[in-house]
Order: structure tokens, then C-alpha cells, then sequence
């Protein structure tokens, strides 16, 4: 609280002078010891203030990247526009960039600095099927019709970590702060396909500590177990069988297409015999190609989720059972690939304070009356309770057990929350009660809301990478609870196997039939301020 009043009050020029001279007080003697903890304390407060004040004063170039990002539609595997872009920027700003890790072409990471501690800030850019829908707008209304789209609003995640990573260059070079900033991409997150290929490449090897950002309707965080929330395995099962004509001598032909049936129906009398916190659901990604030829080769796609390692490998095993069932029953071969892993997520308790603190200082966004209107009239679209935007912050949570969780989405920020000590952020760039894989979920995130919940988010983020910086103790704590007590009982080991490989041409296909529509309103910020402004679109646009 006190630091938004004390930044809105002060413009950011002198904000900053009067921060650098305060500092260098601070700093000019020899580093303050332990034994001497207020100086330390004082002036971390100090550099807290000047950098909340520097990321409000790249206010503009934060809305630009949330724009350009949100233009650009881009699904899992296929964000090529968006990482050529993010890494541009981060280029321009004298980031080292390395392209195509982990066998993904989409992924990167940017580095910069040098020297302990290393602390890598990422957040996912991949977008939903068919949720394109204009910004601003409280109703369906595509602007390709049928094409991807920010239906979650990983759009402004990493444009809200470049900017707390320029913002933490900008003083780690005033003050001479050693440490290395490491930002990076969750690719295909909504595969859930990316991470566990990161982890696995050693992008974590030498961090000390990762800030992760997700979008949601509210400023917080949290440590230890997810609740609502599971790890999974993501597979596609393949039958071969052999074609004839369906009509004219259909018993020399052996279906696929029955075998995924079989396995389908199989799979949902057994649902009744699952724990109550697993959840799986399946789309048939093949299915024959016309109805007088026996299908030689169906496929079907299962997420098997549960709440810890073993009974996720537990589903895999019950899944592998049904389908080697269903080939039996129908006389066909089954073969399977794992496309996608999450392990279930955990998150570092002595950081999630640290950023709790920092979130407390910031508080939530100032919301306008426009923005205000936006959210109750897609609450009132949606059937939602007409609440409008978030105007409180909760309590810090953390200390649930296994037993709490009842199960829900997956992120597969688990595999690295268990690699690396690490909190994820949730920024308030959303609208509750929105529908998240839907098109009401990118109605806020090119908006105000979105810039303005980017902004907030970013000044937490870098806040906490300079309680990082300047706080050895806050480093050794969080390496003490991941190896002394999240680790305690539990070894990370990955759900994929060594062969399993990143598939990168997935969703290449949709892309290439969107992509030219939605080349024609790619955000140009040299021509207009917002994309609203490109678009044309009055803000807010409410049905009367
Ligand atoms: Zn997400």
C-alpha cells in the first residue's frame, strides 16, 4: 500500500534520484554484515521502492508486449512470431539468447549478468483453439473466426517478467549486484509438453531460485501442495488393423476405430472405480478416413491425472491394460507415445513469503470505471455473480496435505517447482469467473486490465528477485525446505522416459490454416498506442 501511494505521488525521475541518492548512502561504506541487519533492511526497502517506480515508468513497453503477444494467437509448439519477438526485445536490451533448447524450436532462454545468485524468470506463451476473440468486447466475437486465441492470457506472462528482469538489470548494474537472470518460455503449456523437456536439457542446473508467473483474477501466491490441482501423464494410444470394404466384405478387414471405441467405453466403466481425485478425458485424434473402408488406424489422446507420481503411473498402467484389451477384442495392434508430462506442483515456502510481503506492499491495481463495466458485463454474459474485478488479496496459503486435494488442472511448472525452489506468481490480468479455455478469457487480456495486472505483477517479480539478490539467507533458506522438507519423503523423476521426445509438429497444421487471417491484425505499435486503438474497438464494449 504504502508503495503505491508513494510512487503515484512521486513522478518516476525523481523517484529514481531520490532512490540512487538514498543508496548510495547506504552503499557507500562496506556491505552491511549480518550481525548488522537494519542498514541491509533499509536499504533493500530503499531499492524496493526505486524498482516498483522504474517498472511503472515501463508501463508503455509492458502493454505493447501483452498486445503484440495476445496478436499473434499462437498455439503449443507453433510460437514462432511470439519467441522471435521476446527474444528481439530481450536481444535489444543486451540478453544473450539461446534459441531451439531442449530439441524445441520455440524454446529459448535469454541470460544475463553474471555470478550467483542465478534466478530464472519464466511464464508460458501458448494460446487455446478457438478462443480468438476481440479484447475489450464483453461478448463472443472472434476476430478470426475459429482460430486460436489467449483464452487463458499467457499473453502478458513474459512480457510481465522482461519487464521485473529490465527492471532488476537496471539496479543490479547501478549497484554493481552480482547474479545472473535467466528468462525463458513455457512452451506448449497447454500440452503440457514443454518443462519436463527443460528440466531434462539442464536449463535448471545452476539456478538458484525460479519466479514463476501465471495469469489469473487475483494478486497472490502460495506454497507447498497445489490444492485443485493434480500432475499428469498425456498419451496417445495408436491401433492398427487392416481395411476392406465396409459393405461388400467387411469381415476380411479388421477396425481400429472399434478398438478405440472398445477402449473408450472400457475406460468409463472403470471411472466408477477411481479415487474421486483423479480426472481423465480423451479426444479419438484419428478415426478412419471414410465409412466403406474399414479404419486400418485410429488414434485416441488420454490426460490420466492424479494427485501424486506413483498413481499417475498407476493410471498409465490401467490405460496400457484397457488398451491392449481393446486390441484383443478386435484383433489389432496397439502401440502408444507419451506426448505431454506435469508432475504434481509444490512451491517454495521461505520465497512465497518473501513474495507475499512484497505482494502485500503492492497491492492490487487501480481499476477504473470502464474496466469495472468490462468485468460485469462479461460476468453477467457468462451467468457469473456481477462482482466485477478483484479488490482484495487474500491470505498467504500453504501447509494443505495430500489429503486436501481433491484434484483439477495441471501446469507442468511442477517439474521444475521440483528441480529448483520456486513459487509461481498469479497476477490479476483476468476477470473472475471467466472461463478459462474459452474465448471469454481473452476478452480482458489485451486490455487495461491485462497491462494494468502485468504491471503489478512485474513490480512483485522483480521486488523478490532483489530479496534474492541481496538476501543470502532467503537463498539458503529456500534450498533448506526444497531438500529438507519438500524433498523429504519424495525424489523427483521424470514421467517421460529417455526416448520420449518433444513432438513439435503438433498444431503446426491448425497454425498454417489461421495463420495468414491472423497475420492481418498483428499489432504494429509504430502506427497505434494500444491494440484496442489497431482494432478500433471502444473500451468498454458492453451489450445495452
Ligand atoms: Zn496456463
Amino acid at each position: 500500500m504504502f508503495l503505491q501511494l508513494a510512487i503515484s505521488a512521486m513522478n518516476r525521475a525523481v523517484a529514481v534520484v531520490a532512490i540512487t541518492a538514498l543508496s548510495g548512502v547506504l552503499v557507500a561504506g562496506q556491505t552491511p554484515t549480518p550481525a548488522d541487519p537494519q542498514p541491509a533492511a533499509a536499504r533493500l526497502d530503499v531499492l524496493k521502492r526505486g524498482i516498483a517506480a522504474d517498472v511503472d515508468g515501463m508501463r508503455v513497453m509492458t502493454q505493447q508486449m501483452t498486445d503484440m503477444v495476445f496478436s499473434f494467437g499462437e498455439l503449443g509448439f507453433q510460437e514462432i512470431e511470439t519467441s522471435k519477438y521476446l527474444t528481439g526485445v530481450l536481444e535489444q536490451h543486451g540478453f544473450t539468447v539461446e534459441r531451439g533448447v531442449a530439441g524445441m524450436p520455440t524454446a529459448w532462454t535469454a541470460r544475463w549478468g553474471s555470478g550467483k545468485p542465478v534466478i530464472a524468470l519464466g511464464s508460458d506463451i501458448d494460446d487455446i483453439p478457438q478462443a480468438s476473440q476481440k479484447p475489450g468486447v464483453a461478448y463472443h466475437d472472434p476476430i478470426v473466426a475459429g482460430a486460436p486465441g489467449h483464452g487463458e492470457g499467457h499473453n502478458s506472462g513474459l512480457p510481465l517478467q522482461i519487464t521485473a528482469a529490465l527492471a532488476l538489470k537496471h539496479v543490479m548494474e547501478r549497484e554493481k549486484l552480482s547474479g545472473t537472470l535467466v528468462v525463458w518460455p513455457g512452451v506448449a503449456e497447454e500440452l503440457l509438453a514443454g518443462k519436463a523437456y527443460l528440466v531434462r536439457a539442464g536449463v535448471f542446473k545452476d539456478v538458484d531460485a525460479c519466479l514463476f508467473a501465471h495469469v489469473s483474477d487475483g494478486l497472490g501466491v502460495r506454497w507447498g501442495e497445489a490444492t485443485a490441482s493434480s500432475g499428469l501423464l498425456s498419451i496417445e494410444y495408436t491401433f492398427t488393423g487392416e481395411t476392406a470394404h465396409s459393405a461388400g466384405a467387411p469381415w476380411r478387414g479388421r477396425s481400429a476405430l472399434d478398438a478405440v471405441e472398445l477402449m473408450n467405453v472400457g475406460w468409463n466403466f472403470r471411472r466408477e472405480h477411481l479415487r474421486l481425485q483423479h480426472r481423465s478425458h480423451y479426444v479419438i485424434t484419428g478415426g478412419g478416413d471414410q465409412p466403406n473402408v474399414v479404419p486400418r488406424n485410429a488414434s485416441v489422446w488420454y490426460f490420466l491425472r492424479e494427485t501424486d507420481f506413483d498413481r499417475i503411473v498407476q493410471l498409465r498402467g490401467i490405460a496400457d491394460r484397457m488398451a491392449q484389451g481393446a486390441a484383443l477384442m478386435t484383433n489389432t495392434e496397439v502401440t502408444s507415445r507419451v506426448i505431454g508430462s506435469a508432475w504434481p506442483q509444490h512451491f517454495n515456502r521461505p520465497i512465497a513469503e518473501a513474495m507475499y510481503t512484497n505482494i502485500r506492499a503492492v497491492g492490487l491495481p487501480q481499476w477504473d470505471a470502464d474496466d469495472q463495466t468490462l468485468a460485469r458485463a462479461a460476468q453477467k454474459e457468462l451467468g457469473q455473480p456481477q462482482n466485477g474485478l478483484a479488490t482484495e488479496i487474500g491470505p498467504l496459503t500453504g501447509a494443505v496435505t495430500a489429503t486436501d486435494n481433491y484434484g483439477g488442472g495441471s501446469d507442468d511448472i511442477g517439474d521444475v517447482a521440483w528441480t529448483v525452489p520456486t513459487v509461481t506468481i498469479r497476477y490479476p490480468s483476468n476477470i473472475p469467473g471467466i472461463q478459462a479455455h474459452h474465448w471469454s478469457a481473452s476478452i480482458a487480456s489485451a486490455t487495461p486490465i491485462a497491462h494494468k495486472g502485468a504491471t503489478a505483477g512485474a513490480k512483485v517479480v522483480a521486488m523478490t528477485g532483489l530479496d534474492l539478490l541481496l538476501r543470502a539467507d532467503l537463498v539458503a533458506q529456500s534450498w533448506d525446505y526444497f531438500r529438507n522438507v519438500q524433498s523429504k519423503s519424495t525424489r523427483y523423476q521424470p514421467l517421460i522416459a529417455p526416448g520420449d521426445v518433444p513432438d513439435t509438429t503438433m498444431n503446426a497444421k491448425t497454425m498454417e490454416q489461421y495463420r495468414p487471417a491472423l497475420a492481418k491484425f498483428y499489432y504494429d505499435p509504430s502506427k497505434y498506442k494500444t491494440y484496442l486503438e489497431q482494432l478500433g474497438i471502444t473500451y468498454p464494449t458492453v451489450k445495452k
